[in-house]
């Protein structure tokens, strides 16, 4: 069995602050030390679960956080960034049983954490048929497309409500939750502790995971500076609905990904 994990930053225990997220901050190593952690209590946990083959896509900024030593030799690691549509879980194909999602936050328009934001922080929100779109949404329409099921989740508390929306079968796993600027986190030992446990249920549950994708997929982007929407609106079948805002329909989820890809 084959499984895929994304791993970011934003939603891991403990960060809570932008420059602690960036890879040459002083407060960068403990975060991506705790990065490296939650990835491995999925991996074990996918392994727990009869995985054989498991792909860690270090998912965040740079893609070049995370110390891949000491991992269990079933895992490979995709660092850096493949520059195509599925982005954060780049690479993956209808090869794969599993999708699994780490460290992941709340989206922009959400107040559930201080790092909550969609792909980049020059948006206001990004909607999938007129509801706030995650990162967590976006990549799992992508692998639904593929066939391949989000089976499990840990991130901010907020997020988790919002993935439970789309499907109550996904094993979540909520590691903090924000208040105001501010975060309240669990130890890093509970953290991982319960995302093996629950990547494993994860894992073992995933034919009971299904995302319903609908025929007709629009994206909508509200961007904090007008000029981008105007950018934005050159991208072919893409439409501009006010000043900062733009609009674009796709019959699949990888023509939208591929215009979200150049556009936002
Ligand atoms: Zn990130």
């Amino acid at each position: 069995m084959k499984v895929y994990i994304s791993v970011d930053v934003e939603g891991l225990t403990g960060s809570t602050s932008w420059e602690s997220t960036n890879l040459g901050n002083l407060e960068h190593g403990a975060v991506a030390e705790q990065m490296k952690r939650e990835a491995m209590a999925a991996a074990l946990g996918a392994i727990d679960a009869g995985a054989d083959e498991v792909y860690i896509k270090d998912a965040h900024d740079s893609g070049r956080n995370m110390d891949i030593t000491g991992f269990p030799k079933q895992c490979r690691f995709i660092r850096d960034w493949t520059n195509s549509p599925d982005s954060m879980i780049g690479g993956i194909d209808k090869s794969f049983d599993a999708v699994l999602f780490v460290g992941y936050h709340s989206p922009a328009g959400f107040d559930g954490n201080p790092l909550s934001h969609t792909m980049n922080r020059g948006n206001n929100y990004v909607k999938f048929n007129g509801e706030l779109c995650s990162e967590f949404l976006m990549h799992a329409f992508y692998a639904a497309e593929l066939g391949v099921p989000s089976v499990f989740l840990s991130g901010d508390r907020a997020l988790c409500s919002h993935v439970h929306h789309w499907d109550p079968q996904i094993r979540t796993v909520a590691v903090k939750e924000g208040l105001g600027e501010a975060t309240i986190s669990i130890t890093p030992e509970e953290a991982c502790e319960r995302i093996r446990q629950a990547a494993r249920e994860g894992v073992e549950n995933r034919a009971s995971c299904h995302i319903q994708l609908p025929e007709t997929l629009t994206m909508e982007i509200s961007f904090k500076d007008h000029y981008r929407a105007h950018r934005a609106s050159y991208y072919p079948g893409v439409k501009q609905t006010g000043p900062y805002t733009v609009e674009f329909t796709g019959h699949s989820v990888h023509e939208v990904a591929t215009a979200r890809m150049f556009i936002l």
